[in-house]
């Protein structure tokens, strides 16, 4: 059974507004009060303390008088609060993951509904304590004969409010297969090239809603601290962010379901992205394929999950830009301005990221073939990727 999310944009009426703004305060206090609690046992007394003792330390906070208005909201986004901090914890021992830290009012954000908490009735969903239903923007289909199994309301830091169903899809989603392969190469002019010879670009208005950010960056530092003026630059900040992100998730998702239904096997190279973020000679343009790139891939590997598709990523130390892709000849140095190139040896002239796509493909399909790994010529072993990755 695969799981989705499903996010939607919804309005809230001002009493819902109030309640839930209520909510994510109250979830916020919690969570910072454990950690806070956490981090002292930790520091001062080299103690752990674990999810089940936060969750009693929340009982007795809720007979305090002076926290008496945790007892307004529900109380399950307040122990789900604490079952994140909890992994939060354990990422963190576990080395994956940085200390957890504070949450802050101006960040917005975030309380999940398990089902105790919710209701899902005739396509619509009931929150704890609210008696009308969410007025939810549904931009998309759910599946029929699904129902969420959790919900989160999130309020991003430019105020908009959002709702993610966490769904148990049991319907079988796989895609008739087709015979089409094709590699995928990061692109440095454009944000990706494929073997079959596609440039795909950026959005063509990113680069003017880059330029929009870095100019409400700077009038928010020209501002003073703590002033309404500087409030108001905030927000404007915050709103040209949130727009620059929806703006590439959706593009990307056109361009992952594309590549998804149209390919069978999908071969791309797994980049170290923050290293590559530091070094952009192509200035802001680059950056912003860096980004991006991740996610891409992340789209890919659970697309290619549900839809029964194949994604090989190469191991990143391959030499696909250096390789002449006809006659396997390797050139010694290929540096990142020279855009097309002639190999010396077969005379084949070469456009620098179709030729590395090309050859993206054919050390995919090698290692498919084997299902096992493989040495790259000159270079180190290229593995199939078989990291799952969740749908965030
Ligand atoms: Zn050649």
């Amino acid at each position: 059974m695969t799981e989705k999310a499903y996010r939607y944009r919804f309005y809230p009426t001002s009493e819902q507004e109030n309640l839930l703004r209520r909510t994510l305060g109250c979830v916020r206090l919690v969570y910072n009060k454990a950690l806070a609690t956490r981090t002292e046992a930790w520091y001062e007394k080299k103690e752990r303390v674990g999810y089940s003792q936060t969750s009693s330390m929340l009982t007795n906070w809720k007979k305090k008088e002076e926290l008496d208005f945790l007892n307004e909201v529900s109380c399950v986004p307040l122990q789900q609060g604490l079952r994140h901090l909890q992994t939060a914890f354990t990422n963190f021992f576990a080395g994956r993951g940085k200390y957890p830290n504070f949450k802050k009012k101006r960040n917005g954000g975030s309380a999940e509904f398990t089902k105790s908490a919710f209701k899902f009735k005739e396509g619509q969903v009931y929150i704890a304590k609210c008696k009308e239903p969410l007025p939810i923007r549904w931009s998309r289909q759910l599946p029929k004969n699904c129902e969420p199994s959790t919900i989160t309301v999130k309020l991003d830091p430019s105020g908009r409010w959002f709702v993610s169903l966490r769904i148990d899809d049991p319907m079988n989603q796989k895609l008739e297969p087709v015979k089409k392969q094709i590699g995928i190469d990061l692109g440095i002019t454009s944000l990706f090239t494929t073997s079959d010879g596609v440039k795909v670009s950026n959005p063509k208005h990113f680069n003017q809603l880059y330029k929009k950010l870095r100019l409400a960056q700077k009038s928010f530092n020209r501002k003073t601290k703590g002033s309404k003026n500087r409030e108001k630059a905030r927000v404007k900040v915050a709103r040209i962010q949130a727009k620059i992100a929806d703006t590439r998730r959706d593009h990307t998702h056109k361009l992952t379901t594309q590549l998804i239904r149209e390919n069978q096997t999908i071969v791309v190279e797994d980049l170290a992205v923050k290293n590559m973020v530091k070094n952009h000679p192509y200035g802001f343009a680059r950056v912003i394929s860096d980004a991006n790139w991740g996610e891409l891939v992340r789209q890919l590997t659970y697309k290619a999950e549900w839809y029964g598709r194949e994604l090989i990523k190469i191991d990143r130390w391959f030499p696909s830009s250096k390789r002449c892709s006809n006659c396997g000849y390797i050139a010694e140095k290929m540096p990142l301005n020279i855009r097309e190139w002639d190999c010396p040896k077969c005379n084949s002239h070469h456009d620098r990221d179709l030729n590395a796509s090309i050859n993206i493909l054919a050390a995919g399909l090698a290692v498919s073939a084997c299902g096992a790994t493989v040495r790259a010529e000159q270079s180190k072993s290229v593995k199939p990727g078989a990291k799952k990755q969740e749908p965030k």
